[in-house]
Formats: C-alpha cells, sequence, structure tokens
C-alpha cells in the first residue's frame, strides 16, 4: 500500500496497551499499524517518542458568552490554535442558549463561530430555557445533526433549570440517545454563604471559595444521580471538584447507573490558598466549583488512578486580568461580581503527562483514555480518539523526557496569564496531526484558519453500564401504570 504519510520507530501508545509500531497514513486515516512499514510520500522519525491519538478536549468554552454577558477571551480560532499546542487533535466546546433563543438560532450562530477553528469540533449544546418547542422539536433536530450532549446547570440563577426541569430534559435525552452534562452545585446552599459573607463585609478574592461550600457540590452530585436515575437516563457530572462528589460518583458507577465524570487540572494542581495570593490576583484563580486543598487533590488523583473519572478536561473558560474579562464589572469590586474560570486548554495533556504518568500516579494507557479515548467513546466521535486502522489520523507525536517551564505566551491562546506559570514540566507534544495534516511542528503552527471539520458524533457508548430501573418504573412491580 502506497501512504501519505509514514510514522516510523516509535512507540504506539493507546488505552489498552503500548507496542513499538510503524502508523501508514492515506487520505486522512490511519492505513496501517505494523512493524517496519515501508514507503510513504512524508517519513517522521519518531524514535525515542510516544504516538499516541490526539487529545479530545471535551469541556472548554470558546467564543462564548456567559448568562451575565462576558464573552470569553478565546474563539474557535485562538482557542483552536491553543488546544493543538496542547496535543489536542479535536475540541467540544460549548454553544449555549440563553433565555428566550431557539436552539436552531444558537447552533448557526456556532457553526459560524466554529468555522474558524484549526482542529475538528462539535459542540455541547447548553439548555437554559427548556421550553415545549425546545424539548419536543429543536433538540430532537439537534441530535439528528450529530450534537449528541448539553450541559444544564443546577447553579446560577440565570442558568438553574430546577428539578423538574432536569427530569423533563433527562427524559427527551434519553429517547434520543443523548447526554445531559450537569454542573452541580446546590444554589441556594451558594446564595445563603453568598449573602451571609456580605454582610459581614468578606468580599476578598479569596472567599469565594467558602462561598461554594463542598456540600453544596456533594448535594447536587448526588441530586443529579437520583434524578438522572428515577428516567435511567445518561449523566456526565462535570468538573468534580470534591472527595465526596468523586465517593458518590464512584458508587453509583459501581451500582450500574449511566454515569460518567471528569475532574480537571486545576483541582489536582491548585488549592484555596491561590485565591488569597495578594492585592486582586486572586482572581485570575475564581473559578466554580471552587479551588479545595491539599487534602482533596490527593483524594482526586486517588481516584483519577482509580477510574471513577472517564476524562480529565481543562474547563478552559479564558476571561483576561482585565476589564474586558475577570474585572468587567470594575477593578475593584466584591467576589461574586468577577468573572469565572480559568484558561488550561493548552495545558491540561502536559501536566497530566508529567504530574500523572512520569510521577508513577496513572499509567501511559491511562493517559490516554483520560486525554482522548474515552472522551470519543463517551460523546460519540466513532473515528477518534484510537490508534487503529480505519480511524482518523489524528495524532499527537510526544517527546516524554522534554522539560519545559510552563509560561503564559507558550499557551498561544488569547489570554494574558496562565494559572500554571512557573510549573515546571516532564514531556511534550512536538508533532500534533488532525486527519493526517501536521498543525503543530516543534513549536509551529501549521494549519490554517478553517481547517478543522465539524464532528458530527454518535450517541454515548453505554457499554458496561446496565442502568439503573427504579421500582416504579418497573412493569414487574404491578404498579398498574405505564409511566415508563
Ligand atoms: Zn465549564
Amino acid at each position: 500500500m502506497q501512504f501519505d504519510t509514514v510514522i516510523h520507530g516509535g512507540t504506539i501508545a493507546t488505552a489498552d496497551h503500548t507496542a513499538k509500531a510503524d502508523v501508514g497514513i492515506k487520505d486522512g486515516r490511519i492505513a496501517a499499524v505494523a512493524e517496519n512499514l515501508a514507503g510513504g510520500d512524508h517519513r517522521i522519525d519518531a524514535g525515542g517518542r510516544i504516538v499516541m491519538p490526539g487529545g479530545i478536549e471535551a469541556h472548554a468554552h470558546i467564543a462564548q458568552e456567559s448568562s451575565s454577558g462576558v464573552m470569553s477571551a478565546d474563539d474557535y480560532l485562538s482557542g483552536s490554535i491553543s488546544a493543538a499546542f496542547g496535543g489536542n487533535s479535536s475540541f467540544i466546546p460549548f454553544a449555549a442558549q440563553h433565555r428566550g433563543q431557539s436552539i436552531d438560532e444558537v447552533i448557526a450562530t456556532y457553526d459560524a463561530r466554529g468555522a474558524r477553528s484549526v482542529i475538528d469540533y462539535s459542540y455541547h449544546l447548553i439548555v437554559s430555557d427548556p421550553t415545549p418547542e425546545v424539548l419536543e422539536d429543536q433538540l430532537p433536530r439537534a441530535f439528528a445533526r450529530g450534537i449528541t450532549s448539553f450541559k444544564v446547570f443546577m447553579t446560577y440563577d440565570l442558568m438553574n433549570l430546577g428539578d423538574g426541569g432536569m427530569l423533563d430534559i433527562l427524559t427527551v435525552a434519553r429517547e434520543h440517545g443523548a447526554i445531559t452534562m450537569v454542573h452541580a452545585e446546590n444554589n441556594d446552599m451558594v446564595k445563603w454563604m453568598n449573602k451571609r459573607l456580605a454582610d459581614k463585609g468578606l468580599t476578598a478574592p479569596k472567599y469565594h471559595a467558602i462561598s461554594r461550600p463542598e456540600l453544596a457540590e456533594q448535594e447536587a452530585i448526588n441530586r443529579a444521580i437520583q434524578l438522572a436515575k428515577l428516567v435511567d437516563a445518561p449523566l456526565f457530572i462535570v468538573h468534580v471538584s470534591t472527595e465526596g462528589g468523586a465517593e458518590i460518583v464512584r458508587r453509583e458507577k459501581f451500582n450500574g447507573a449511566k454515569l460518567y465524570a471528569e475532574t480537571c487540572p486545576q483541582y489536582l494542581a491548585l488549592t484555596r490558598d491561590d485565591l488569597d495570593r495578594p492585592g486582586m490576583e486572586g482572581a485570575k484563580y475564581i473559578c466554580s466549583p471552587p479551588l479545595r486543598d491539599a487534602a482533596t487533590q490527593d483524594a482526586l488523583w486517588h481516584h483519577v488512578r482509580m477510574g471513577t473519572f472517564e476524562s480529565v478536561s481543562s474547563d478552559h473558560a479564558p476571561y483576561r486580568f482585565d476589564e474586558t474579562g475577570k474585572f468587567l464589572n470594575g477593578s475593584d469590586v466584591a467576589y461574586p461580581k468577577i468573572a469565572n474560570g480559568m484558561p488550561g486548554i493548552a495545558a491540561r495533556l502536559p501536566y497530566l503527562f508529567s504530574e500523572g504518568v512520569v510521577r508513577g500516579r496513572i499509567t501511559l494507557e491511562q493517559f490516554v483514555a483520560l486525554s482522548s479515548t474515552n472522551a470519543a467513546k463517551t460523546f460519540g466521535c466513532d473515528t477518534k480518539g484510537r490508534i487503529a486502522p480505519g480511524m482518523d489520523a489524528d495524532i499527537a507525536i510526544w517527546d516524554p523526557e522534554a522539560r519545559t517551564t510552563v509560561t503564559a505566551a507558550d499557551q498561544h491562546d488569547n489570554m494574558d496569564y496562565s494559572p500554571f506559570e512557573g510549573m515546571e514540566i516532564t514531556g511534550k507534544p512536538e508533532i500534533v496531526m488532525n486527519r493526517g495534516a501536521v498543525i503543530v511542528e516543534h513549536g509551529e503552527l501549521k494549519a490554517k484558519e478553517g481547517q478543522g471539520r465539524f464532528i458530527a458524533r454518535q450517541p454515548a457508548d453505554l457499554r458496561g453500564k446496565p442502568g439503573y430501573t427504579a421500582k416504579e418504573f418497573d412493569p414487574a412491580q404491578n404498579f398498574g401504570t405505564e409511566l415508563c
């Protein structure tokens, strides 16, 4: 067979094994994985390197207005470039509906934004206004187009749907094979804490951490899971930040719930002490749920290692340290008025490789699963996330020994800081490919604006997740109803 490209001499890493082999690429797809492949118009020497599926970033806010109207600093061009420099070949940011908007209008808006991407992309819909037209007509149309996941909020007054709204949407999702992602924090607990802190005049950035208690996350994670179990719908818990939350996820997964979850590098790498940096510096570290403590980091690493989480995602939510972002409401405001979120799309894989694989906390195979393969399965990217014949040639070639110090400039995003700045990292992506095209090579961008393609996705892969039948929905219980 004649190949367009052969990657030779490297160590192939997948989610279940590593082996020395060459990769032959033809027409943007992997055509062969075997020893000593000859030929290739273009040959890439991967000696001493790891050859893995390109990262799939499943949680990023790109060209997205928050519910309070702040536009993220990265659009699909800068966000995808930053992702590519971080070893990603595709990403799935959010397409956010705000109250009053139709889903069709939202998708049309994001299609125009996404067209600038240098890597393949899809969206998770954020649903904040589940009217009957949205539930019965617009969402099913979005699913049919391959947008098979969407996110809802249990917190924020402008976003949270209430438990009944969640049940409605989970039911629609289950019927269409879609997966519901949830930001789980108890809205009233957070509001009550905010009021207590405000009454005492405690408004510095560091109080943000206190304002969103661990129990608020644990309660909401548990509630979201029980709601999903009642209607046996697949559920994905985003950015788990607490030990208690992770424990609930682990227990319910073990009991068969159609449950998926992620955590993020910031919860593994940073603590609430970062919110207490001098002056307003702490504002850089405001995100929700908030950073916790060192004991939580250890607990979350334990859960990463034990398989509680499908993915480690960045939750890249870039708001600059100026009046366009963090300080849109002024430079000396109380913490609730500071934009929430931090960047990290380029740092995700290097951080996870360095702190995970190099430090012996996770295996190389787990690294591949957590950064790419599982996201492909969970979110139905059926031609991505694996190095195997027939798959898209989305590949990251890693130097496992390169040592770097994180700088904001190396993130290649539109941000003016990185929360990981100064961190010593071992291992970095040298060459990144998307459908056979080199997009990043030795620190240089090779991709052109708009060369990424929209990914029409499949339903979530539910294998290994038998689900849960609530007694009241079980025909064998003879309740005499036909609710299910
Ligand atoms: Zn997020």
